[in-house]
């Protein structure tokens, strides 16, 4: 891995498989994503750490990029149209911002099967602490998921594109509230049938 920001080092963790994270970032901090493994989703949401009635939008967000694939010098935005995060490096190139996040519901219906560990079940542990909950669950990013779209509309899950040591770095535009699940899903390519541990450093 290359080396981190220059600043102290705020926290350094891996993120074990199928786990959640959260943590505030600074303004100016940088939070960097590490897929260890490579091919593995790293669903993410982010809001205004002072009020998180203002939070990520997926829409807003792609329309000022003018893709639906986020890479370098592309911004995150809030639903209040402004900068959560700069995305100052990218090494993977390919990540998703349609697909969603899985749930229990949905891979009942999508595999049949029920109870199933979910990243929303994983959103709703790390937003507990920060008071907040299902209404607080917006579409999100996902790092390091392959989700191509054919001209015609049609549009999948397939492998990831990521290597071991794959990164995104995330400058932070404002205190930021950043929620990460490692995604537990084992039944579909997002994470190479394998969900494996990531790192995360905050730094600044
Ligand atoms: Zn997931």
């Amino acid at each position: 891995m290359t080396t981190i920001h220059t600043g102290s080092v705020m926290e350094d963790r891996i993120i074990e498989a199928g786990q959640p994270w959260a943590r505030v970032v600074r303004t100016g901090q940088v939070l960097r994503i590490v897929d260890l493994h490579g091919t593995q989703a790293v669903d993410f949401l982010c809001y205004n750490a002072s009020d998180p009635t203002e939070r990520y939008n997926a829409a807003d967000t792609m329309k000022y990029a003018k893709t639906i694939f986020l890479t370098r010098g592309h911004g995150i935005y809030s639903d209040m149209g402004r900068r959560l995060f700069t995305i100052e490096e990218d090494t993977c190139g390919r990540h998703d911002t349609i697909a969603g996040c899985c749930s229990a519901e949905s891979n009942e219906f999508r595999y049949g099967v029920k109870n199933t560990p979910s990243c929303r079940q994983n959103f709703l542990r790390a937003l507990e602490p920060f008071g907040l909950g299902k209404k607080d669950i917006v579409a999100n990013i996902n790092w390091f998921m392959n989700v191509p779209v054919g001209a015609d509309g049609t549009m999948g899950i397939v492998d990831g594109l990521s290597r071991a040591g794959d990164h995104v770095d995330l400058r932070a535009e404002m205190d930021v509230l950043a929620v990460i699940s490692n995604c537990p899903q084992t039944r579909n390519p997002c994470n190479g049938f394998n969900p494996t541990p990531i790192r995360v450093v905050v730094s600044g």
